[in-house]
């Protein structure tokens, strides 16, 4: 007997994250990486942090913060998050919303809610690599959802059915998506919305990056269009997922679903049995540090960022061969560059990292490992002096390839 026989059938379609194998090798100083996908560590809200967990562990206090809590998560960071989605245009109570460990762990409690072996899951072309893998462990088939794919809903409500399952919903990052930084405009959210309507499902809108907007207007989510539309969140398809990964700290594991009661209700259950609820420690503190400083906090990101996002866009004008394409985002992290086709991102980066330079192959973003000749670029890890060096070395690598 050896014990990956035993292993389940499903974990025959886990495989280990391309990124992390490689931000493994990119502890070198002298490699300037594109290749994260996290936040500076020179902006944590450390101070911030560090008074309210004293708070948090005062002789008062430590008996809460250091107990089990409610699976649905700490009342009054519930009550924060309520009234900032109210300021985004989703108005809501807190019992429609559940905190989870970071959103990632909703991707796979809504994997778990929504899934059933062969159903279909529409995705992004590319997406969010860390939802692909959240959401393959419930063995899903991927079929493509996007601004670009102008299939009926028919065509793509059959293709399911063939498949042996039905279209469960549609997973889609409205602004400065990971990986290519795009931002759906309101119409192309409306066509997006309609579709969903069109094919019953559900529709996951992960808003991740949603806060760090560097230029433009606001764009309304997804959730409060439909609010708007349909007059009480009790009637929406949409289920909204926020984190405080990107503001306030990723460490920390705190995020939020928001959705009709009986999404969250059925969440609860799903949360209890799989790891009863999110550190309570944690939860306090995030809601002092947010009740303190997010606003500002944000402000000071948006700052830095926005810098680092213009330097990497006049670098690679400057730098780049006429041939190669990217993305002009608004906000997020991240830039997405297409290369002339035949062109391997994979192969290309092993040569790039000779040249001291990295960034993530974009082939690992497409459901189908399609569009080797994509890559992303990450700026909000690197600072604008390394950042023009970086594309530099990319450009020459580029060049050389002929
Ligand atoms: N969604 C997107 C689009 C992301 O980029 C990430 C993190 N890279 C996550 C979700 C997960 O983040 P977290 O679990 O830290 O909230």
């Amino acid at each position: 007997m050896s014990l990956p026989d035993l292993f389940a059938n499903r974990t025959l379609r886990m495989s280990a994250s391309e990124i992390r194998e490689l931000l493994k090798l990119l502890d070198q100083p002298d490699i300037i990486s594109f290749a994260g996908g996290i936040p500076d560590p020179a902006y944590f809200p450390r101070d911030a942090f560090a008074e309210a967990m004293d708070v948090a562990l005062s002789e008062q206090a430590a008996g809460v913060s250091l107990q089990y809590s409610t699976s649905e998560g700490y009342t009054p960071l519930r009550a924060w998050i309520a009234q900032h989605m109210a300021g985004l245009g989703v108005p809501c109570s807190p019992d429609n919303i559940m905190i989870t460990a970071g959103s990632q762990q909703a991707l796979d409690y809504l994997g778990k809610l929504l899934i059933d072996k062969d159903d279909t899951a529409l995705v992004g072309w590319p997406t969010y690599l860390g939802a692909l893998g959240a959401f393959n462990a419930y063995e899903p088939r991927f079929d493509r959802l996007d601004a670009a794919d102008n299939r009926a809903p028919e065509e793509i409500a059959e293709a399911a059915k063939a498949a042996g399952g039905r279209v469960k919903f549609a997973y889609v990052s409205p602004d400065f998506a990971n990986p290519t930084g795009v931002t759906l405009d309101m119409t192309e959210r409306a066509a997006l919305l309609a579709r969903a309507d069109a094919l019953d499902c559900a529709l996951i809108e992960d808003a991740a990056y949603q806060s760090l907007r560097y230029e433009g207007e606001s764009l309304a989510p997804f959730l409060a269009m439909e609010i708007e539309a349909k007059g009480d969140i009790e009637a929406c398809r949409t289920i909204y997922l926020g984190s405080f990964s990107k503001t306030l700290a990723p460490g920390l594991r705190v995020g939020w679903v928001v959705a009709a009661k009986p999404v969250i209700s059925q969440l609860v259950l799903i949360k209890q049995a799989a790891d009863l609820q999110t550190a309570t420690l944690n939860q306090i503190a995030v809601a002092h540090v947010a009740q303190a400083v997010f606003d500002d906090h944000v402000a000071t990101l948006r700052d830095v960022y926005s810098t680092r996002m213009r330097a990497m866009l006049d670098a690679l004008e400057e730098h780049m061969p006429e041939e190669v394409q990217w993305t002009r985002p608004e906000g997020g992290m991240f830039i997405w560059v297409t290369l002339p086709r035949g062109m391997d991102g994979k192969a290309l980066l092993e040569r790039a990292l000779k040249a001291k330079v990295a960034f993530v192959p974009g082939g690992a973003f497409y459901a189908d490992g399609s569009n080797a000749n994509t890559l992303r670029l990450n700026f909000s890890m690197v600072t604008p002096a390394r950042i023009h060096e970086g594309v530099a070395r990319l450009g020459q690598v580029l060049r050389a390839e002929g």
